[in-house]
């Protein structure tokens, strides 16, 4: 998938946001909506996708850049407060060649603790539902 390839309105993200898909969010406005990383590279990796139809980061228009960004900054906080965690890892690949496995734009955002590595990315075992239920109240819970 090249970077300037257009947007399929039928990847999964998109499936997700029209709600033809399930999915354990944790944050929505009018510019976001977040979710749990079903195969997590760690305890609490949340995405936080864009509502409008960008597929990277270079494609996404200017003036939603801002107003986006602020809503990843609070789902961020908050997942950094339901963890208390010690760090934050944020990731975000662009293009196939850059890394990128579902072509709708977002942000990984995963919680760490000292000493405790990141799981590669692409490289994480499917969650159990058990741990994803109770890693989305803590998240709910933190905003
Ligand atoms: P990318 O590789 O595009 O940066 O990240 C895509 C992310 O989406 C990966 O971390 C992958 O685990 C996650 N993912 C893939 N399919 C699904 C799904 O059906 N539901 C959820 N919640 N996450 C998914």
């Amino acid at each position: 998938m090249h970077l300037s390839t257009p947007y399929d309105p039928q990847n999964i993200f998109a499936k997700i946001l029209r709600g033809e898909m399930p999915c354990l969010k944790v944050y929505e406005d009018e510019v976001c909506l977040a979710f749990l990383d079903i195969f997590p590279q760690g305890p609490g990796h949340t995405l936080v996708i864009p509502k409008v139809a960008a597929t990277n980061l270079l494609t996404l228009p200017t003036e939603a850049l801002g107003p986006y960004m602020t809503s990843v900054q609070k789902v961020a906080r908050a997942v950094q407060r339901a963890f208390q965690a010690e760090g934050l890892t944020v990731l975000q690949f662009n293009g196939a060649a850059g890394g990128q496995t579902v072509f709708h734009l977002h942000f990984h955002l995963i919680p760490r603790q000292e000493g405790v590595g990141l799981i590669g990315h692409g490289q994480a075992g499917k969650a159990s539902e058990e741990d994803l239920i109770s890693h989305q109240a803590a998240i709910l819970a933190a905003f």
